[in-house]
């Protein structure tokens, strides 16, 4: 799809499965599971979306799925089903991984930043050889010394590898233009430092919401994630960000939702809901 002068790309690494409880928080399973049906074990499915970006000058991937490093128990906690892997996604628009100029990872986690890293002869390399990382340098901090409760969604082997590569950029501001038209923006909630990616050329503008809103049943404002570390924080920027996109026509992706990619909000006395959907 087009916006502007840039073309914009969804990109799989297949699908995964997360606990419904977990994914809806406060809201009881009456509610979602009509819409989200989970399986035996209460887990529903989810997509491990990516997008990639050209700008016509650089291509950048945000997010890298979960990537092809887990083992069988993993695959299985998760019930992962890398089909499309990312690498075939790519491959989909004739790009290899040599063609990514610039990584970002909203956050760290391991559906995030799985596939930033792969093995090379027994030795964890960068998967995007030639692609410098752009991560938040208050993430970074926080993945690397998890607590008791967030230290099972990130993996070492996913981002330490990028430190002695040369080709780690961390990120202090809140709001920073990348390169032109493409904005990192801090909304913290899921983790403190989480980003939401801003895309805007020629007047055209897309948000991709990464966890802020991570399905297109996670719209409305107390549909908040149950791994949140700070729900209120989540429903402050949801309300400032998905309102802005409803009033201003922003185009939003979705990165978890197993079905919807895109689309566009509009707003029905004071609920925001989903107008259109878009396939990208
Ligand atoms: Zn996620």
């Amino acid at each position: 799809m087009k916006l502007g002068r840039f073309h914009i790309y969804t990109c799989l690494d297949g699908f995964f499965r997360l606990d419904g409880g977990a994914m809806f928080g406060v809201v009881p399973r009456l509610l979602w599971q009509r819409t989200n049906p989970p399986d035996e074990k209460n887990r529903i499915l989810l997509a491990l979306g990516c997008l990639l970006i050209d700008t016509g000058q650089y291509r950048i991937l945000i997010d890298t799925g979960v990537g092809e490093k887990g083992d069988e128990k993993f695959h299985q906690i998760y019930g992962i089903n890398r089909s499309p892997c990312l690498k075939a996604s790519l491959a989909r628009y004739n790009l290899s991984p040599e063609d990514i100029d610039i990584v970002v990872n909203t956050h760290l986690h391991l559906d995030h930043a799985g596939g930033n890293t792969r093995l090379e002869e027994g030795k964890l390399v960068p998967a995007f050889h030639k692609a410098e990382y752009f991560i938040h340098e208050g993430e970074w901090k926080e993945a690397l010394s998890p607590n008791e409760r967030t230290k099972a969604s990130y993996l070492t082997e996913n981002f330490l590898p990028l430190k002695d590569s040369g080709r780690l950029r961390l990120v202090r501001e809140d709001a920073l233009e990348i390169i032109k038209g493409v904005s990192l923006i801090r909304t913290g909630g899921h983790t403190p430092f989480h980003q939401c990616v801003r895309l805007e050329s020629e007047g055209q503008t897309a948000l991709f919401l990464a966890d802020l809103v991570p399905t297109t049943s996670h719209i409305p404002l107390p549909y908040i994630m149950g791994y949140d570390l700070f729900p209120l924080d989540t429903l402050q920027k949801k309300k400032e960000l998905l309102g802005k996109a409803q009033e201003d026509g922003w185009l939003i992706i979705f990165q978890h939702d197993p079905l919807v990619r895109a689309g566009y909000l509009k707003k029905t006395g004071d609920k925001i809901e989903l107008a259109e959907k878009v396939s990208l």
